[in-house]
């Protein structure tokens, strides 16, 4: 089969002829019919995930959808045919966190797939069964995979934020796959929503595919705190800030505009990156900073439901081949791609 492979991390991805991958007993081969090629997967490239050399050569990408078309023998529930998205974690299935449906945080997490195994920037892609989640009748393979990351992870933050009709949210970095999403799904959830990146490019895709609930604020410039305030009611501040970005500057003036009793989410993974206010604005403010991790397995599904309903508009900036995923990865590394862009090998 086809497949783009990475030659080692932080090195470069080639479209080449692999070997067709066969399931273990307790995996399903998928073929794989939409695939996001995404910032989140750059991270992973440049070895933000797994940095171990006998890790490499790698098949990335994880934010997938397709159709099973072989099972491993100790496979049940699962049969050739069935419609599927894929969960990225590699969890045990058998902790209390994953017994409690909070698959996120799994106590003996095993990795990623498209990292510490092979992924789907591929025809066909292996993985666990329990890593194939049902995609909902009504859902195309296009919205399994912004589901799939880019809309469960902005709702695993809606629930952690308790997201409703009293909140005022900050999306920073709102032009990508999960601001956009993000940005949808607080204004479905009753929330105003200050859209806010940098380049006038992105002010234009968030103006041009959200509701009116969601205004576009750009962050370049001074007085990025007052502007913030002054956007909410009686200037009080966001009541939640989700930085999708880890920018120390921006997150500087965030803190700063947070209302009282407001709340700051990271979903930053880079690891020189930190934020760190004196203890004493916690309490004055009576404010947190929190993280949020990816989504659960439930969440990845209803995520699914959102966009098979219709209640969520899947924004898709384009649709490419495998022959393209390298200079879209190119692309990312230069700032210049924004949205989501989906492989459809
Ligand atoms: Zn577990």
């Amino acid at each position: 089969m086809k497949a783009c492979v990475l030659d080692e991390w932080g090195g470069s991805l080639t479209v080449d002829t692999v070997p067709d991958p066969e399931p273990e007993p307790d995996e399903v081969c998928i073929d794989v019919r939409a695939c996001g090629v995404t910032r989140t997967i750059e991270n992973s490239i440049q070895g933000g995930l797994e940095d171990d050399p006998t890790l490499t050569p790698r098949v990335p990408g994880h934010e997938f959808a397709g159709i099973v078309d072989d099972v491993g023998d100790d496979v049940s529930g699962i049969v050739p045919g069935d419609r599927v998205l894929a969960y990225f974690y590699l969890t045990c299935g058998e902790c209390d966190a994953c017994r409690r449906g909070a698959t996120n945080q799994c106590a003996n997490f095993g990795g990623w797939y498209g990292a510490t195994r092979d992924g789907a920037y591929a025809e066909r892609a292996v993985i666990p069964a329990s890593n194939a989640l049902p995609l909902p009748d009504g859902a195309s393979f296009v919205d399994g995979a912004i589901a799939a990351d880019g809309l469960a992870t902005p709702l695993h933050i809606c629930r952690r934020a308790e997201v409703d009709d009293a909140d005022t949210v900050l999306v920073v970095g709102a032009a990508g796959r999960v601001g956009i999403h993000l940005s949808q799904l607080a204004a479905l959830r009753g929330a105003r929503v200050l859209a806010a990146d940098i380049a006038d490019d992105r002010l234009a895709h968030i103006d041009s595919v959200t509701s009116p609930a969601v205004q576009p604020i750009d962050v370049r410039d001074d007085d990025v705190a007052a502007r913030l305030r002054e956007a909410t009611p009686n200037g009080d501040g966001p009541t939640v800030v989700v930085d999708t970005v880890g920018n120390t500057d921006t997150l500087v003036d965030a803190w700063e505009a947070l209302a009282m009793g407001g709340q700051l989410i990271s979903l930053t993974t880079h690891h020189e990156r930190s934020f760190a206010p004196p203890l004493t604005e916690f309490v004055v403010k009576e404010a947190a900073i929190s993280g949020s991790r990816y989504a659960t397995k439930d969440e990845v599904v209803r995520a699914a439901r959102l966009l098979a309903d219709g209640r969520i508009d899947p924004v898709v900036t384009e649709r490419v081949g495998l022959e393209d995923v390298p200079a879209v990865h190119e692309r990312i590394r230069a700032g210049e791609s924004y949205g989501m862009v989906v492989l459809e090998p």
